[in-house]
């Protein structure tokens, strides 16, 4: 019971659209690099689209009919859009759910740090990594540095082809004989993921002119101000007055020094600021199409985005029309990968808190009816899936594993070590999301996470469960998952962002 690849039945009005949609979520994924990000994109494209914040109806006590649609956030970090249907909200929604935070690395609290003529930040990893990947490549800076005064500085370095990039360093294979010799895990530990950041020191006479003359572009937004990403900034004034100046005590820190009056003057950031940033460390530059034939993309983060912006594309889809029969509503969450714990985590009561505010603005107030309505919901809860690789072939089982290129993978269940922590999906939601794949003629395939006790995983399909909800695990398999470069088919973005639609309008 092979299933195909989805290439062989494309004809050139479906080829035409699939790189319509690739080109699209190249463009997201390589703007897109935090939750926050992708949360602000989302937004801006359902207001396009025709949503109005949920707070803005609240606020002017808009009732809410068939066909109005309606965003809001989490602290800007996780975010649902609901379109209303025809039918009371009460008889359940077609729900898609897809998380927007990927691995990566965080920078401290405390992080800046100068040693042997540079300045570093210490960071501390987020999600599942294998450390070693994150050393010897280029990685930008993106996130946000919260003042006291109430500012919110946001911060993107590294992405243009102009700005600076940083680097963890790694062990010449010279000198790397103990090294080699240690697990992977250890190879790279987690407390010496440290960003190289500087090495310039500040000049103890003053030369303004000298100091002057030295420029970094960045990119970098102010909350209230529009991009100036090629802005071109001097470095920290130091003239007369001396108020730059490295301290006496700082002198043997000239470089920490240097780089600390920089960011003064570009960010308006003291280092007492790095206390309240969330500053991640991404892989710095754009996804790319890879494969002489152009087939796959390559990019930082597809793990969950490939999921989450194929739901958004989906649900977007249907404002071009008339309301849905079913309200069609897409959840997109932080934190997946540590948990969903937290406020913008799937677990959080943000979704339910959202839908029930929904549900008493379309005049169907109470806490009983959002229960039936959470009961009577069916859900595609999208993550991606492991694709078999064949170098690592041993880790899959041939029959129950997730190929590139044969469209949008089904997981039953998840979980790892007999089926622990899955939601396991029951046959009849199975058969039912499975003739509506088959009506849109979505090429699906069905796959577990591995061999049996290969190991495994979940997603956040257990959560909305437990409100009775038919929930199954359904995305896009991806090779190298959680490096800095993970691989996609086209032909399975093409093919979920399909079944997504057909899912919101049919199941
Ligand atoms: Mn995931
Ligand atoms: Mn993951």
């Amino acid at each position: 019971m092979e299933r195909g690849s989805a290439w062989k039945g494309y004809g050139a009005a479906d080829i035409e659209q699939l790189e319509a949609l690739a080109g699209d979520y190249r463009q997201f994924i390589s703007t897109c690099k935090t939750e926050r990000e992708c949360c602000a994109e989302s937004v801006r494209q359902a207001e396009a689209a025709g949503y109005v914040a949920l707070s803005t109806a609240l606020r002017e006590g808009r009732r809410l009919r068939a066909g109005d649609k309606v965003w809001a956030t989490s602290q800007g970090k996780a975010v649902v859009l609901v379109h209303i249907g025809e039918q009371p909200m009460e008889q359940g929604m077609n729900i898609l759910g897809a998380h927007i935070d990927s691995p990566r690395l965080d920078v401290k609290q405390n992080p800046l740090y100068e040693k042997d003529g540079f300045t570093l930040l210490d960071t501390h990893y987020y999600g599942g990594i294998k450390k070693y990947q994150w050393v010897a490549l280029p990685l930008a800076i993106h996130g946000v540095v919260a003042k006291t005064d109430g500012e919110v500085v946001e911060v993107v370095v590294g992405e243009d082809a102009d700005d600076p990039v940083f680097c963890v360093t790694d062990l010449l294979p010279h000198l790397g004989q103990k090294q080699m010799e240690k697990k992977g895990s250890e190879v790279v530990e987690g407390e010496d993921l440290d960003v190289l950041v500087g090495n310039r020191a500040a000049a103890l006479g003053g030369d303004a002119q000298s100091l002057g003359q030295s420029s970094l572009r960045c990119g970098t937004r102010l909350v209230d101000t529009p991009a100036q990403s090629s802005e071109v900034v001097t470095v920290p004034d130091q003239d007369a007055s001396g108020d730059n100046l490295p301290k006496k005590e700082e002198e043997k820190e000239a470089v920490k020094a240097f780089l600390l009056g920089m960011l003064r003057e570009k960010y308006g950031i003291e280092e007492e600021d790095f206390l309240s940033a969330e500053l991640e460390v991404v892989p710095a530059g754009a996804a790319r199409d890879m494969g002489f034939d152009r087939s796959m993309i390559i990019g930082y983060g597809q793990d969950d985005r490939v999921c989450a912006y194929t739901s958004l594309r989906a649900q977007l889809a249907l404002a071009e029309g008339p309301a849905p029969r079913r309200t069609a509503v897409c959840v997109l969450v932080d934190k997946e990968e540590i948990g969903s714990v937290g406020a913008t985590g799937m677990e959080s009561a943000f979704f339910e808190n959202a839908i029930a505010e929904v549900m008493a603005l379309a005049g169907e107030e109470g806490d009983l009816r959002l229960r039936r309505a959470l009961a009577a919901s069916c859900m595609l809860s999208s993550d991606v899936s492991a694709g078999v690789d064949p170098a690592y072939a041993s880790v899959f089982e041939p029959k129950n594993s997730a190929y590139l290129g044969r469209g949008l993978v089904f997981n039953k269940y998840t979980g790892a070590r007999g089926k622990s922590g899955s939601n396991d999906a029951r046959a009849e939601f199975v058969a039912r999301v499975r003739r509506v794949m088959d009506d849109a003629q979505v090429s699906f395939q069905t796959a577990e996470l591995g061999r049996v006790d290969a190991g495994g995983g979940g997603t956040i399909a257990f959560i909305p469960a437990r409100f009775g909800m038919d929930v199954i695990d359904s995305g896009v398999p991806v090779l190298s998952m959680h490096s800095p470069w993970e691989v996609t088919s086209k032909a399975d973005i093409y093919e979920a962002r399909r079944g997504y639609e057909a899912f919101l309008r049919n199941a």
